[in-house]
């Protein structure tokens, strides 16, 4: 489509009358602003930027996006920008004006608008002594995390945030704003649940809480230099470990920032990064061989679930980067000195952010009427990230980042993890090949124009003889 002739005239300006919310084309003010990711090394040039303030809006935008022969993006915070193909000659359709939660204690859910990140929900929903299924930083999207599977600090208890889902809002690429759940729209509930985007415009999702009134967590920090034996210390550690624990080990190479406290300033850390659910005796006890290590600060105590987010210390701004990860099958010690030669003290140039989770517990067991990721067959998740404050830094780190997911290739599971997974790699490589072949159906179904851009693309099911409209890479 030629944005010149036909958005700059009178189309455009019956889309802004239409709309609650807000259009941005190239040359506008405001453009640049309504077209950054959350990572600011992704440069997303779309033809037009929907800013949309009501579910009203997304359907009008999506219609208008049809009508004009655009493709759409949905697009949260950004966060998971960085797998998204060109946007040029299509619509970022932006979800962040609508943020609005509505907390639900009789039935211990959340409904969250597309725009809302996960502080929207914790904080409203810990006042009445429930949590929600967030990952490791409150900044992040609801919807796309939860697209994407969701792993964070109560996943061995309760399993992925894909699978709490109980209904979904979206507009379907033909325009229809529709509610999917356990009685409506069975395909759509599954796809949602884990197979990423690429079926609709979400504009709200519901899902369980759960009760946590008393958590046992924070971090213990070493100094790199003794990243082997911690490694090695919480590897054998997560054997025992109960699902009311979960926990990750992260090599954090800090920066010389002044906001951050004097003693983590510009130094480099193993830290074992803990959640257990329970009271505070039996949490110590968990927690007892790694405290014996004797780290040098130890910050684990009683928690409200809402300070969760501080754990993995997360960036809390935008920030460029580059990041990738990949499920692990195993890990034996191997592995670990393996890990510890690439990222370790002595490693030539490591990753600012190397971290391995532990999974299993209600992860490793299939969910009765899951979604798109029933279960995660992996034992564990390797994630390493660097900031690119230059863009000539980009490729470096990216080779860092490679180096370390290519060293514990021998222990790679058979797919990654589509939240993790920042390069952009098809849906194929992220999910389940039973999972991906179910997507290509309903893709055939509901989007065979491919009209949805989604981060890990799913090419629709379709007879041998007929022609993509838009090349499969
Ligand atoms: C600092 C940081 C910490 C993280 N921690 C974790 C973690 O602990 N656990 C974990 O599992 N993941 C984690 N992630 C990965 C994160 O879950 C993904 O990057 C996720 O895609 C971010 O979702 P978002 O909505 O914020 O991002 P966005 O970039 O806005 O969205 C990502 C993708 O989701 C889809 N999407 C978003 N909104 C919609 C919509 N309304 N309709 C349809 N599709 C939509 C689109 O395909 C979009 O490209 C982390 C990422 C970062 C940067």
């Amino acid at each position: 489509m030629n944005i010149k002739d036909t958005m700059a005239g009178r189309d455009l300006e019956a889309l802004r009358a239409a709309i609650a919310g807000q259009v941005f084309v190239p040359g506008q003010a405001g453009y640049d602003q309504a077209r950054q990711a959350w990572n600011l090394a992704v440069d997303e040039r779309p033809s037009v930027v929907v800013v949309a303030g009501s579910a009203a809006d997304v359907v009008t935008a999506v219609r208008y996006a049809r009508a004009h022969g655009m493709r759409v993006a949905p697009q949260g915070t950004g966060h998971g920008a960085a797998p998204l193909e060109p946007l040029d000659g299509a619509m970022l359709l932006r979800t962040t004006r609508m943020r609005q939660v509505d907390i639900d204690p009789a039935t211990r859910t959340a409904r969250a608008q597309a725009g809302a990140v996960w502080q929207d929900v914790i904080v409203p929903a810990a006042e009445h002594g429930l949590a929600g299924l967030a990952g490791s930083s409150p900044n992040v999207g609801v919807t796309g995390y939860t697209l994407g599977g969701g792993i964070g600090f109560l996943a061995r208890r309760y399993g992925l945030a894909a699978n709490s889902v109980t209904a979904a809002e979206l507009v379907t690429p033909g325009g229809d704003l529709v509610c999917a759940d356990a009685g409506h729209e069975p395909d759509l509930f599954w796809a949602v649940r884990g197979g990423g985007g690429g079926v609709g415009v979400l504009t709200a999702l519901q899902m369980r809480l759960y009760p946590v009134r008393e958590l046992y967590a924070g971090d213990l920090f070493f100094p790199v230099q003794r990243a082997a034996e911690v490694l090695h210390a919480w590897r054998e550690w997560t054997a025992a470990v109960p699902d009311e624990v979960t926990s990750i080990c992260h090599l954090l190479r800090l920066p010389p920032l002044p906001e951050l406290p004097q003693p983590l300033r510009g130094r480099a850390f193993a830290i074992i990064e803990a959640a257990c659910l329970g009271d505070a005796g039996t949490g110590a006890e968990l927690i007892g061989p790694l405290r014996r290590l004797g780290p040098e600060r130890d910050t684990v105590a009683m928690i409200p679930a809402s300070a969760l987010g501080k754990l993995n210390m997360d960036p809390p701004q935008p920030v460029p980067g580059a990041g990738d990860g990949a499920f692990l099958a195993d890990l034996p010690a191997a592995a670990i000195d393996t890990l510890v030669a690439v990222a370790g003290p002595d490693a030539q140039a490591p990753p600012d952010s190397v971290e391995v989770r532990h999974l299993g517990g209600a992860l490793a067991r299939p969910v009765p009427g899951g979604g798109a990721q029933p279960s995660i067959d992996a034992s564990y998740l390797l994630y390493a990230a660097g900031a690119t404050p230059t863009p000539s830094l980009a490729g470096p780190v990216r080779a860092h980042v490679q180096a370390v997911k290519d060293a514990l290739a021998p222990w790679h599971a058979s797919y990654d993890y589509y939240n993790f997974e920042d390069t952009p790699a098809p849906a194929a490589a992220v999910l389940p090949p039973a999972s991906y072949r179910r997507l290509q159906e309903i893709k055939a179904a509901y989007d065979p124009d491919q009209v949805i851009i989604s981060a890990h693309p799913v090419w629709p099911a379709r007879p041998r003889h007929d022609t993509p409209r838009h090349r499969q890479p």
